[in-house]
């Protein structure tokens, strides 16, 4: 029995078989295949060097129009390789003569022609080994993408075991067959994080060198609360955890009878509890949880799970179920938070170097101008069919809120002279998710609706801590005062200027930053839908004073630790069923 400890992510207990996803930045195990799937593995092969070979010409045209011809050589010669038959050969060799998987073959050949370059002394040949795992990672990029689209079929239900998993790949697991899932990286605010949530789907992630360890068929112990891995737990410990599960079940059993009540404190204070959602037909999350409304649509994940951009009339349809499955309940569509951890299979090809700070979420959409159009016109066609607002992502400047406004208002412009319908008086908001902006958060106020703060990146960028980095996940604290400064900021512009004000990061749907939130001054949270239940017996059990002592006392505090420390302590004295002795509920820090 080994026990590996991580970050919680998403919560629930798990036990079952092992999945060994692999990934394209690892070592990719050894696997064997039978004789009779040798000729599929070697064609798989081929498959992957042929695609790779059409993305390279693309580059390389790409590259010529924009870079010159220097720069595009660069693909010319990774193209040049993957046709070398000296390369090629030996990986279908390998398969024939050894019997193992393709990207095993793929893998193996690349590290003896990356040796090989390493070796000779010219310099000119070293430099290109760079260039050999670059290839490498394309062509097992094609290999394994259509390994994890396996996972689909996965047969058996198993917990998946990978180094690390896009938000796309996330998507596509369903929980008839993924009990759950465990990766060496990641942070606690990842997208494929929030997509375990959203799936309730227990997961943790930042296990290190899980995935080398694991074997496909072991048995395992997922401890989505506890962050906590067994691999081959013994009897004494499964029947441990079935009670955990047991516990667990009761617990959510008795939150159902919550459903249909209000979510309101017991001196009469009413929270307005919104969720998060994903896709379209998620917002029936609002009955199935007793949700006030969707507060953040994250449209981006129409693009992620699919080959295109969505149409305008995919989108259209997609915005028209939610606001029809939220029957009368508002819905608010963030419009496309792509980059960052979040890219589109084409852009996944030429990553960025600081994806964060980079060309991500409005900035991209500014650069895509007919794109963000036909989003913001399948939004306002939506509009017409029940209550729905917007809101733009990572505004940082007065200046982009103001552009994005004017595009908003081109598109209702044009559809008007078309004799579209929409909502002329639908509500326009902005995230508050850049420090810059929660600091002079005032001079927004005057200019929206309302405003959503984004607990998530938010403390990624006042604590410089990357949100998926599992290396600095400690450091990841949405209770560091300097947020709960940004955060009072703007609620007292909120405030001032009569705007609207909610939180639809994941500290949100914790325990503990609920109350705090709710003792600065917050009305309305929106959360991951399964976490709405806990957040309604919270709300429900609590006073405003309550936790406005709770929030005055976290304001004389000086640092994080006595912050979290505090927070923790009195969320578990007061919900000790519902908050964990260790992790707290929802994962988030
Ligand atoms: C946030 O940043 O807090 C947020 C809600 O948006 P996302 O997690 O999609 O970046
Ligand atoms: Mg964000």
């Amino acid at each position: 029995m080994t026990v590996f400890e991580g970050i919680p992510v998403s919560p629930g207990v798990c036990i079952g078989r092992i999945f060994v996803l692999d990934t394209a930045h690892r070592r990719v195990a050894r696997r064997r295949v039978s004789p009779d799937q040798i000729a599929h593995e070697q064609q798989r092969i081929r498959d992957a060097l042929e695609a790779s070979s059409e993305e390279l010409g693309q580059l390389l045209t790409e590259a010529e129009k924009r870079l010159g011809p220097e720069a595009a050589d660069i693909f010319g010669f990774h193209r040049g390789l993957l046709r070398d038959k000296s390369i090629s050969e030996p990986m279908l060799q390998r398969v024939a003569d050894e019997g193992v998987v393709a990207e095993y073959a793929v893998q193996e050949q690349f590290r003896v022609v990356a040796d090989m370059f390493a070796q000779i002394p010219d310099p000119a040949f070293q430099t290109k080994v760079d260039d050999i795992w670059d290839l490498e990672r394309r062509v097992l990029k094609h290999l394994i993408g259509e390994h994890a689209a396996g996972i689909a079929r996965l047969q058996q239900p198993a917990i998946v075991v990978a180094p690390e998993l896009t938000p796309t790949q996330a998507s596509s697991f369903d929980r008839d067959h993924v009990l759950g899932f465990v990766t060496d990286s990641g942070g606690q605010t990842s997208h494929t994080a929030i997509f375990a949530r959203a799936l309730g789907i227990p997961a943790v992630v930042g296990l290190k060198r899980v995935s080398e360890v694991a074997e496909e068929g072991d048995i395992a112990i997922l401890d989505g609360d506890r962050g906590i891995f067994i691999l081959n737990p013994d009897e004494e410990t499964i029947e441990q955890y079935r009670g955990y599960q047991k516990h667990a079940a009761e617990i959510a059993r008795s939150l159902e009878d919550l459903r249909d009540l209000e979510a309101v404190m017991r001196d009469g204070t009413p929270i307005e509890l919104l969720a998060n959602i994903e896709f379209g037909t998620e917002a029936s999350a609002i009955r199935t949880h007793g949700a006030d409304g969707v507060g953040l649509f994250r449209t981006e994940f129409l693009w992620l799970t699919s080959d295109h951009e969505p149409t305008e009339e995919e989108q259209y349809a997609h915005y028209v179920e939610a606001v029809r499955e939220a029957r009368g309940k508002p819905v608010t569509i963030r419009t496309f938070d792509l980059g960052a951890d979040k890219y589109t299979q084409e852009r996944a090809l030429t990553p960025e170097r600081n994806p964060f700070l980079g060309m991500r979420s409005i900035r991209y959409c500014f650069q895509n101008p007919q794109m963000f159009k036909r989003q913001l016109r399948a939004i306002l066609r939506a509009s017409a069919d029940g209550p729905l607002k917007i809101m733009f992502p990572l505004i940082s400047n007065t200046m982009e809120l103001r552009r994005a406004k004017m595009m908003l208002h081109d598109v209702m412009e044009d559809l008007q002279e078309e004799g579209i319908a929409f909502d002329r008086d639908m509500k326009v908001g902005m995230m508050v998710e850049v420090p810059a902006a929660a600091l002079t958060a005032s001079a927004f106020a005057r200019e929206v609706d309302f405003f959503s703060i984004g607990t998530n990146d938010l403390v990624q960028y006042t604590l410089a801590v990357d949100r998926t980095n599992e290396q600095v996940a400690d450091l990841y604290a949405a209770g560091h005062p300097g947020v709960i400064r940004l955060i009072k900021e703007v609620i007292r512009a909120a405030r001032r200027h009569n705007v609207d004000v909610s939180c639809c990061g994941e500290a949100a749907g914790q325990v503990e930053y609920a109350l705090l939130l709710m003792g600065l001054g917050l009305r309305s949270l929106s959360v991951t839908p399964s976490r709405i239940p806990y957040l309604k017996r919270v709300i429900r059990s609590v006073d405003r004073t309550l936790c406005e002592q709770l929030a005055r006392t976290v304001g004389s505090f000086d640092s994080e630790r006595q912050v979290s420390a505090y927070l923790r302590d009195r969320a578990r004295r007061l919900f000790p069923d519902l908050v964990d002795g260790r992790a707290v509920e929802g994962g988030a820090g």
